[in-house]
């Protein structure tokens, strides 16, 4: 059986244009003995431009339909002329361009996108992206073998935001990319892209192409998963707030999540999902600094594995999640009822808001949201049974590490470091890796700054660059 040891993913910045494009492809022919499997995500911000352009379609907005499909084309012609591209390659980016204007004078005649059309429209970043990326790859020497991602993984039906069916993907797997491996192909996938098991496209969500790179991963059974970036790995803290952050080199997917979750962008959530499942390590790195050889993390990159060395220092980093709204719900005739959580839980759901911190009393609840859009509406529901509060231009900052569990005083450290700057909610999370804190966002810089002076400044040098 062929065995892939490597999923490499690139997103949007590793793609960004013909030099990129090339990096990539270096980076790609450097681990050919390992038989890679290739994951490429639209070019840089031309899955915003989709988005705009199906917004524009369904207004009837012409000028602006027609100055973003130009803009796409003239950007993925372009960067195929700079990578010296075939006039076959030529001919298929025109191809699926024609398709793309067709489907919006589709959604302009009828008036209408829905999540399936919308998901149609949203795929066309990562069709056209894996055809750049071939061109690159064979310059480059690796037999690069396009595949249709959305014959490979197979999800449910729900439209923009789909959901992986494992064990039908595994057969589409084993069917589509073990052959090509197999033969000594590279196979190479668009990122974000999936089907249902008609076969109709569907995408995983913004941000997807991780997701795309660990289930597959997870799938091949590989040894690990690479997620290419235009940042070092994970960082101690924000870097432009903190100048003393530090790289980490290595992270559990525990501690990974959680800053995934509080406001790191660097990966999606829920990509580590299959990868933590399945054990199979993955890897952030730099495509705009990478070294030749497999990653050591000594030199480039985090490592988030099932377990991270243990370290002297009670956290591994800071983050924060910016511009939030603290809402306050306090009910005195609620004293005691049961339902009280209910009712508000049914309010946020219904308006499909996410809440990412609470904090409860008996006769109040503070939560925190940073999707302000159905925030009067939320009000106005909460109204009906409560007296409601709403605070905005606050900030969660979270500090987590897996020693937190068996160090006991932290949270005295942390306040303490803190000084007088006013902490407004705290909540030390069910899985106990992590202390999260509300403040003014005005105090967001300080408040980083006077943590990571406190708890990063003598670190151990097994986990941190
Ligand atoms: N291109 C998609 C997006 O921007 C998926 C990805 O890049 O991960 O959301
Ligand atoms: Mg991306």
């Amino acid at each position: 059986m062929p065995t892939c040891a490597v999923v490499m993913k690139f997103g949007g910045t590793s793609m960004e244009d013909a030099a990129a494009i090339r990096r990539m492809a270096a980076i790609v022919a450097d681990r050919a003995a390992e038989r890679p499997v290739v994951v490429v995500s639209a070019m840089a911000k031309v899955t915003d431009q989709l988005a705009e352009l199906a917004q524009a379609a369904l207004k009837g907005d012409q000028e602006t339909a027609g100055g973003l499909l130009a803009g796409l084309r003239e950007r993925h012609l372009a960067t195929l002329a700079q990578l010296a591209g075939d006039g076959e390659t030529a001919a298929a980016i025109e191809h699926l361009l024609g398709e793309l204007g067709d489907l919006v004078r589709g959604i302009a005649a009828v008036g209408e996108l829905t999540g399936r059309t919308q998901d149609a429209v949203m795929s066309f970043g990562e069709r056209l992206s894996p055809l750049l990326a071939r061109v690159a790859l064979r310059q480059a020497g690796v037999r690069a073998q396009p595949v249709d991602a959305r014959q490979v993984i197979v999800t449910d039906e729900q439209f923009t935001h789909a959901r992986p069916l494992y064990a039908e993907s595994q057969r589409q797997v084993e069917e589509r990319l073990m052959p090509l491996l197999a033969d000594g192909a590279t196979p190479l996938l668009g990122g974000f892209l999936a089907g249902t098991r008609q076969g109709v496209g569907t995408t995983l969500g913004r941000g997807g192409s991780d997701f795309s790179a660990a289930i597959l991963g997870a799938l091949l059974g590989a040894q690990r998963i690479e997620i290419w970036t235009d940042v070092d790995g994970m960082l101690t803290a924000d870097p432009r707030v903190c100048p003393g952050a530090r790289r980490i080199k290595a992270i559990s997917f525990q501690e990974a999540a959680e800053l995934a979750y509080f406001g790191a962008k660097v990966l999606h959530p829920a990509t580590l999902l299959p990868a933590m499942h399945s054990g199979v390590p993955v890897w952030v790195l730099n495509s705009r600094a990478w070294l030749p050889g497999p990653p050591d993390g000594a030199r480039t990159g985090t490592r988030i594995a099932t377990r991270a060395p243990r370290t002297q220092a009670p956290f591994k980093c800071i983050s924060c999640k910016r511009r939030i709204v603290v809402v306050d719900v306090v009910s005195t005739r609620m004293l005691q009822a049961h339902g009280f959580l209910k009712a508000i839980w049914d309010v946020f759901a219904e308006q499909r808001c996410p809440v990412d911190m609470v904090s409860t009393s008996e006769v109040s609840v503070s939560l925190t949201i940073a999707d302000t859009r159905a925030l009067p509406e939320i009000a106005d529901a909460l109204g009906k049974f409560a007296d409601v509060r709403c605070e905005g231009r606050k900030a969660i900052l979270c500090l987590v590490g897996e020693n937190l569990r068996d160090t006991p005083g932290l949270a005295g450290q942390v306040f303490a470091a803190l000084g007088e700057l006013n902490v407004r909610m705290i909540s030390q999370g069910a899985s106990e890796i992590n202390i999260g804190m509300v403040v003014d966002d005005d105090d967001v810089p300080e408040a980083m700054r006077r943590l990571h002076e406190r708890f990063f400044s003598d670190l151990d040098a097994a986990v941190f660059a």
